[in-house]
């Protein structure tokens, strides 16, 4: 088989902005696997906190050539042979999807029937970027008609936190989550999460930053589950996050791929542990990876190519607050011609 891969830049509709960054660009990188004739797809979002880059997955991709072997099924094998390489999550995830896209256009199917799960998850959240109260209230009742639930991003430090989810809970009635994006102190968890609790927030992510001692603490005194995100990337980590969490934010750029998302969900319920799935900036071809497993989820975080204003991979339907995946063989996305700017 043949790799590809090059870098892309999407443009996104409004600047995001969290607790650690803000952009209006993320850089991916799309790779396209050819065998006899037929090529299948994939996309990595390299996360820059766990230092990766788009030029580092891409180099990552040209050394993963000569790993991949001929036989696209051989996906265990496969992975074990790419796991001899360090790092590149966001790449080894790109390579698994285009495998699975290869696999599923092989078959004729498309990929969740591939892995035997139904084809409807859960709805997925929109994400309220960090801002002042009234300005996430604003934004929160621009889409309360569209979406069935919204994740609020916090962790500003002005101690407005708790204001900024009252301010949204005073103009919407569907279900809220937050995101602390690992900048809450133990303290200050504790102080808020109760109240987050009273104001019907179903979840907390991240509040603490990762490896916090404050872990074990937190999970037994919060009255609202706490999911772990920074906490959690591949099925060796489950055990620790059982200690400090309730729940787990799986993402295909952390694990390496659907192979090891998949692992990760069942361990997780042998943990007693509940599991969200989640994305980065991405087009239509990296969140459709995820889509094709998001039955396995509890909770579902998928709106990063509805927040970049042209998606170039169309393909994934949102349809009743579902991203529901394509019933095509493989990924069933297809690559758009965009006007030229
Ligand atoms: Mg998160």
């Amino acid at each position: 088989m043949d790799l590809d891969a090059r870098i892309v830049t999407l443009r996104l509709a409004e600047t995001f902005v969290i607790a650690r960054e803000s952009a209006d660009t993320a850089d991916v990188v799309q790779v396209e696997l050819r065998h006899d004739g037929i090529s299948g797809f994939g996309e990595a979002a390299p996360i820059e906190r766990y230092g990766e880059s788009a030029e580092s997955a891409l180099e990552f991709v040209g050394n993963a050539g000569e790993l991949i072997g001929d036989d696209p099924w051989a996906l265990e094998e496969i992975g074990a042979r790419l796991a001899t390489l360090p790092g590149e999550y966001a790449a080894k995830s790109a390579v698994d999807a285009a495998l699975h896209d290869l696999c599923g256009r092989l078959a004729g199917e498309p990929v969740w029937r591939l892995l035997g799960l139904r084809r409807v998850g859960p709805p997925t959240s929109w994400t309220i970027w960090l801002g002042d109260p009234d300005d996430m209230a604003r934004r929160a009742e621009k889409v309360r008609e569209r979406f069935r639930r919204l994740k609020l991003k916090l962790g500003a430090r002005d101690g407005l936190d708790v204001e900024r989810v009252q301010a949204v809970r005073g103009v919407v009635d569907v279900p809220l989550q937050v995101d602390v994006n690992e900048y809450w102190t133990l303290d200050e968890a504790l102080d808020n999460v109760p109240r987050l609790g009273a104001l019907g927030v179903e979840y907390v992510e991240q509040p603490l930053p990762a490896g916090d001692q404050g872990g074990a603490t937190l999970k037994a005194a919060s009255p609202v589950p706490i999911y772990v995100d920074e906490d959690c990337h591949t099925l060796a980590d489950l055990p620790r996050c059982a200690g400090r969490a309730h729940g787990i934010n799986i993402k295909l750029a952390k694990s390496g791929g659907i192979r090891e998302a998949v692992r990760m969900t069942h361990a997780a319920r042998a943990l007693g542990l509940g599991v969200m799935l989640g994305c980065m900036i991405e087009s239509g071809l990296g969140i459709a990876a995820a889509a094709h497993i998001a039955s396995l989820c509890d909770h579902v975080d998928l709106d990063g190519n509805l927040l970049i204003a042209e998606d170039p991979w169309p393909g994934v339907e949102f349809r009743d607050g579902v991203q529901l995946p394509s019933d095509a063989p493989g990924l069933g996305v297809r690559q758009a011609i965009l006007n030229p700017r």
